[in-house]
């Protein structure tokens, strides 16, 4: 039976339904419905909590019913209901985990909550001929930017992570101070198609020493220098956009194979906001390619925060008998290398 998911941990409401049976991954996705607060929080520059929490609040039943319309289903044709329970904003997490512990107490159904860095990691399952564990996951999003070593579903050690900016973090920065709109990434991101790539070389930080981890706000700061050193032509900012985009994509590679290597792993998979990017899909699916590792992405709109990753990591928990009591229970702050694993056949 169809697993109702539902993510609003941040500025995203997503909704979905995912039907998950392991002899057919990569098929499982019967409906799915997404909200972006973007405009909302566009002239504040960032997401303000308290608009979020009200605007899931109003979102967030409307696209239950959407999605389950879209699927030709009833809310008593559900066989249970996942939703984050963090890492993200409290109030915004307690509204989706509070409609769905009231679904699952009033249809008598499991529920189980999810942690969004797992649903952002298995949202390649979602797709046509998945990768199996193990395998090495990227995670680049607006807040984390982890190297994981995953061993199977559930077991999982991180590897690397940041000691400052995420990636995601240091694209809408990097894009705020070049003076591009919110959100930023996206927008530097097209800009750095129209730049000459060799006009501005950056540093690839931390790639010159040992170690898995990442920082990424030394290099904003150069930008920020070449920037108000400039002419700040139009011309200029692609050039440094795409400067800027290059360093990211060659450091996020170099650290991909040092992970692999370190742990003899021959698949990746690249997941989170940033995964969107498509320097980064290209370049890392060439380095594959010539180097005889396989490279997994999920669709660009699953890249972002969405429904069907939380519905897609809380069935197959669901399936494995995973669930908890009926406490609504979030937690903003949650690593990911606690989680249990989950015992597959
Ligand atoms: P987290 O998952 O860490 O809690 P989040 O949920 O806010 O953070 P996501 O929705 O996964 O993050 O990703 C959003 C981030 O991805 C933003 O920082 C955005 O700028 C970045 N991003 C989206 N598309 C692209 C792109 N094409 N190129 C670079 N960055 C992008
Ligand atoms: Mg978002
Ligand atoms: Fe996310």
């Amino acid at each position: 039976k169809p697993v109702l998911g539902i993510e609003s941990s941040c500025d995203e409401t997503g909704v979905a339904l995912v039907s998950w049976d392991p002899d057919q991954p990569g098929r499982g996705l019967l409906a799915h419905t997404l909200y972006s607060q973007v405009k909302l929080h566009a002239d504040y520059g960032g997401v303000v909590p308290e608009l979020a929490s009200r605007d899931h609040v109003r979102k967030l039943m409307p696209l239950v019913r959407e999605t389950l319309d879209r699927a030709g289903l009833g809310m008593r044709d559900l066989g249970g209901v996942a939703y984050t329970a963090g890492p993200g904003l409290v109030g915004a997490l307690l509204v989706g985990a509070s409609a769905a512990r009231a679904m699952a107490w009033a249809l008598d159904l499991p529920a189980i909550g999810v942690h969004h860095m797992e649903g952002h990691l298995l949202a390649p399952l979602l797709e046509p001929d998945p990768p199996e564990p193990p395998f090495v996951a990227l995670l680049v999003s607006g807040g984390h930017s982890m190297l994981v070593a995953v061993r199977g579903i559930g077991d999982y050690e991180v590897l690397g992570d940041t000691l400052d900016d995420a990636a995601g973090e240091a694209f809408d920065k990097t894009a705020k101070l070049m003076g591009l709109p919110y959100p930023g990434g996206p927008v530097l991101a097209a800009e750095a198609l129209k730049g000459d790539p060799g006009a501005y070389h950056f540093a690839r930080p931390m790639t010159d020493r040992p170690g898995l981890d990442f920082s990424f706000s030394g290099l904003k700061t150069q930008v920020l220098l070449a920037w108000n050193k400039s002419d700040r032509s139009e011309q200029t900012r692609a050039d440094v956009a795409s400067g800027f985009e290059q360093a990211i994509v060659e450091t996020l590679a170099i650290k991909c194979r040092r992970a692999l290597e370190a742990t003899g792993m021959s698949r990746l998979i690249i997941a989170g906001g940033v995964g969107a990017n498509r320097r980064l899909r290209a370049q890392l699916a060439e380095a594959g390619e010539r180097e005889g590792f396989s490279v997994h992405f999920p669709r660009l709109e699953f890249c972002t925060d969405n429904g069907a990753m939380i519905a897609l990591a809380g069935a197959i928990r669901l399936a494995a008998g995973q669930a908890q009591g009926p406490q609504i229970k979030v937690q903003p702050r949650w690593s990911l290398d606690t989680l249990d694993p989950v015992a597959t056949a």
